[in-house]
């Protein structure tokens, strides 16, 4: 590549990734050479290589080929002389990513018990709102570094809401900061696995020595391991050990540990020991910044196409609580958009999200079918849920019963706790009926259309 292609590729980049994710990503980026069509930059950090690799990757390698290159693939390498940390989560991260061969490991020998870390989850991709501000900010101390304060910090939430993120970008933070801390995040299950594998192949001190000399250790979704009694033992082991050495332990869960059910009553007391933070479902200010700030990526993905105002707006108030969805929903739009080659209008989004917004609709409760169901066949609510077995009761009570469990996602043991504590199967046996009646009985099959279609409403 001559000097003006280079200067040409760095100003056309900069066009289309904008000042800031230029200056933090692109600038840093050295041209070593081309070889064999393949493009070589030199990039100070893995973490910064893997991260333009994800995210600019593609790009980078098109403008090249724009601009007359003759390349069909680019790397990013760290620099032999930089030397490689025995850091066990950037061989993990670097082997993962660059493929096979590419980011040579000197040092794979102890540590091979953290699960790769997804270069998306960074505290600069994370958005801040009153939802999660706590918690980020929780995150961030301890991804200084420092002497641990809180221990253990434990995060929790519902589906989607950034716990793993969170916990990606204290590692990504205190491999950048702290390289000399032996980093180590993983799920429960795969600890479980871990410990399982270790049991069977006798190799229990290994394990033991292997985590008890993790410097900063991050355990996600620890609900798993509930239940799983020798399991919960070792993990119980493992965390004092740590703790009592004063290393950070950071878990997560998706709900508070005293509700975590099947988890023994000592581990509870020990996570609640440290700072408990909880990420609240998002609000509607939040959900706007995390479309803004996602969109902007797919506008560099797809720079020629148009995103009317208003859509984002719009998402943000119909799609639930969950960032997952949300983040599908844009990415889905974005594609759609670029097949039909058409611009992002409401319409657009109206059409090719119709399923999405249709789930993330308001959810109807067992109490509202119960309160509905009553007030159409004029009972008290109180018969409805009481024991009376008359038919007047007993009828209306068991089309309540078959309207939840086809309108709610509720189990059918759940479902038997709100009708006053009946059994699974009696509400089984209700649903079966009404299911059985309707077929032959019109007015009773027009009652259920109707309320059904009231709840929906
Ligand atoms: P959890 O582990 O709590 O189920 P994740 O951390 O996997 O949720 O988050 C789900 C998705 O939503 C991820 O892609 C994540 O990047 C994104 N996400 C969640 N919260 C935020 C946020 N505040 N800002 C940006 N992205 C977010
Ligand atoms: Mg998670």
């Amino acid at each position: 590549m001559t000097d003006e292609q280079w200067g040409a590729l760095r100003s056309n980049l900069l066009n289309a990734v904008g000042k800031n994710n230029f200056s933090s990503w692109i600038e840093p980026l050295d041209f070593d050479g081309l070889c064999d069509g393949v493009a070589t930059f030199h990039v100070p950090t893995t973490f910064l290589g893997n991260y333009v690799k994800q995210n600019f990757g593609d790009q980078i390698l098109y403008q090249m080929m724009g601009l007359g290159v003759d390349v069909s693939r680019v790397r990013f390498l760290v620099p032999a002389a930089n030397g490689r940390s025995r850091h066990s989560l950037a061989q993990s991260h670097a082997t993962d990513v660059l493929p096979a061969g590419e980011v040579k490991d000197e040092s794979r020998h102890s540590v091979v018990a953290a699960a790769p870390l997804d270069v998306k989850f960074t505290f600069s991709n994370f958005v801040v709102g009153k939802p999660n501000e706590l918690a980020h900010a929780a995150a961030k101390r301890v991804a200084e570094g420092g002497p641990v304060t809180f221990n253990p910090l434990f995060l929790y939430g519902g589906v989607g809401l950034g716990k793993t993120h969170l916990m990606h970008a204290i590692a990504w933070e205190l491999q950048l900061s702290r390289p000399d801390l032996n980093v180590v995040y993983l799920s429960a299950e795969q600890f479980m696995y871990r410990f399982v594998q270790a049991l069977r192949d006798r190799k229990m001190m290994d394990f033991k020595e292997l985590f008890r000399s993790v410097d900063v250790l991050m355990v996600d979704d620890v609900q798993f391991i509930a239940g799983k009694d020798s399991t919960q033992e070792e993990f119980f082991h493992t965390f004092n050990a740590l703790v009592d050495q004063h290393k950070q332990i950071i878990i997560s869960a998706d709900r508070a540990p005293g509700e975590i059910k099947g988890l023994e009553e000592r581990i509870k007391s020990r996570l609640q020991c440290g700072l408990v933070v909880d990420l609240h479902p998002t609000d509607y200010e939040l959900r706007l910044g995390i479309l803004q700030s996602k969109v902007e990526v797919h506008q560099a993905q797809y720079p020629e196409l148009e995103l009317d105002a208003g859509v984002l707006e719009f998402l943000a108030h119909r799609i639930s609580t969950n960032v997952r969805v949300l983040e599908g929903a844009l990415t889905r739009l974005f594609a759609f958009a670029s097949l039909v080659g058409r611009p992002i209008t409401l319409e657009l989004a109206q059409d090719c999200l119709a399923d999405v917004l249709r789930d993330s609709e308001r959810k109807i409760s067992v109490e509202e079918i119960q309160r509905k169901v009553s007030e159409h066949y004029s009972i008290r609510l109180s018969d409805m849920i009481g024991p009376k077995r008359v038919r007047t009761y007993a009828r209306p009570r068991q089309i309540a019963m078959f309207l939840c469990k086809q309108l709610t996602s509720r189990s059918l043991p759940e479902i038997g706790r709100c009708f006053g504590g009946r059994d699974h199967t009696t509400i089984m046996y209700g649903v079966r009926k009404i299911d059985d009646l309707r077929m032959h009985d019109g007015q009773l099959a027009e009652d259920i259309e109707i309320l059904r279609r009231m709840l929906e409403a």
